[in-house]
């Protein structure tokens, strides 16, 4: 201990058990032993939390809720309660910052802790795991599991060991003996592509990865990523926790020339910034947990309005969805025009552990990319294909866009009536990947350059 902490670091990676179904049954006795499952209800819900008695049936996050209503037919389906959820976190939050300054909470239900040099006021490390351990159940009656080890790689992966309810530690000398037997896939950063390169050529545990030479990862991965996947192999991770003490938050403002008068224009401005918003966020390597909009209206009055997110996310539909949904949340005035509107995200945490997207599927930002290479510099933006669109010579990107797509987005925008004229043809066009996430009657909108 001691004069030895340059060296050894300390991360603890706390992680509730099947948080939202577990809150659930703290809060409904009679739920206790039984399967719960929270998520969307309806016919297009996905599964959020199932709880470990509901797990024995197959079901599990992000599964159809529909799919888990078959599987599972004498299961307790519950909304989520966000709101109480964020109150356990935030029990949970002040116990880990009671013991150190740095804590990076990941999702709602998850957070790093940095624990190293600690020993001098709290004593050694591992009574210091147990003791947060205890407290996180005892104070917040919501089972937890903890990992601790020398990085987050191998913290995260130590708290997956220990679940459901246990503890688990990897010292610097038991890494490789830890990591051996794991698939591949458990490692940060290892996708299913990746995966099945390495399966292809015989790599399936960690064990088998570490027994590839550099040079070979190098071939068959390139530089970086062979570099990355070498290090992986033997536990090696030196991203630092961030404390989102000091996180700052992603702005994107606009005055407009002209008042915006309409609701849908509103929102068709609000959508585009908050895809701005979200693409500077997926650069700069963070994802938010709040959204915020401000609307300046012409008189000067201004007002800002926010929403906590359930999972930390950069997912521009989400975002987008989240802002659209505060601004019809409060009164639109049609008589008073918006002069600003502003799209801001806050709280936010390092993208190093993507959490599962639990609500909207991932693909859209492979997509954004696949449209920016074949249409160049042209803006983006997100809109709903049948409300046309008041701008000439946009494109329509419908997820259910055919082939003849072309005649059907024209003849909806007509329908629709609005700024979409009777002349104007919105171009339709089919994404090459049908599964890219846009969710039906989202789409997104390629506007031309404006000048
Ligand atoms: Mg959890």
């Amino acid at each position: 201990m001691g004069y030895d902490c340059a060296m050894a670091r300390w991360i603890l990676h706390v992680d509730m058990d099947a948080f939202f179904a577990s809150v659930e049954q703290l809060d409904r006795p009679e739920l206790r032993g039984r399967p719960v499952i929270v998520g969307g209800l309806g016919r297009r819900g996905v599964v959020s939390t199932a709880s470990y008695e509901a797990r024995a049936f197959g079901v599990h996050s992000a599964m159809p809720t529909a799919r888990a209503r078959k599987l599972c037919p004498h299961g307790v389906f519950l909304a989520p309660r966000f709101a109480r959820y964020e109150e356990v976190a935030a029990t949970m939050r002040t116990i880990l910052s009671a013991f150190s300054p740095v804590v990076e909470p990941l999702s709602l239900d998850e957070a790093f802790v940095d624990l190293t040099g600690t020993e001098r006021l709290h004593g050694p490390v591992e009574r210091t795991a147990g003791e947060i351990h205890r407290r996180i159940r005892t104070e917040t009656g919501v089972p937890c599991s903890v990992g601790l080890a020398p990085n987050k790689l191998l913290a995260k992966l130590a708290s997956e060991a220990a679940k459901p309810g246990g503890a688990h530690i990897v010292h610097e000398e038991d890494v490789e003996g830890f990591l051996s037997p794991l698939s591949v896939s458990r490692l940060w950063g290892v996708g299913p592509q990746t995966t099945r390169k390495l399966a292809e050529r015989g790599v399936h545990t960690v064990g088998d990865l570490r027994r590839v030479d550099a040079s070979l990862l190098h071939s068959w991965f390139g530089p970086a990523a062979g570099a990355q996947l070498w290090r992986l192999a033997r536990g090696l991770d030196e991203s630092p926790v961030h404390s989102t003490r000091d996180a700052k938050s992603i702005s994107q403002e606009v005055t407009y020339p002209e008042d915006l008068f309409r609701e849908e224009d509103i929102a068709r401005e609000l959508r585009q910034l908050a895809v701005a918003a979200a693409s500077r966020l997926a650069e700069e390597g963070w994802l938010a947990t709040t959204v915020r909009i401000k609307i300046r209206w012409a008189d000067f009055t201004t007002r800002t309005r926010q929403v906590r997110l359930p999972e930390p996310t950069d997912h521009p539909v989400l975002i987008a969805d989240e802002a659209v949904a505060l601004l019809r949340r409060g009164e639109v005035h049609p008589e008073v025009g918006v002069r600003l509107l502003g799209v801001g995200l806050a709280g936010l945490v390092a993208a190093t552990f993507r959490p599962a997207h639990l609500f909207v599927p991932l693909q859209l930002g492979a997509a954004l990319q696949q449209i920016r290479s074949r249409h160049g510099a042209h803006p983006l933006s997100l809109g709903v294909p049948g409300e046309g669109h008041p701008r000439p010579e946009v494109g329509i990107l419908d997820s259910g866009a055919k082939d003849d797509a072309d005649a059907e987005m024209d003849e909806r925008g007509r329908g629709r009536g609005g700024g979409g004229g009777v002349g104007e043809r919105n171009r339709a066009m089919r994404l090459p990947n049908s599964d890219h996430g846009i969710p039906p009657r989202q789409g997104l909108v390629l506007l031309p350059t404006r000048g």
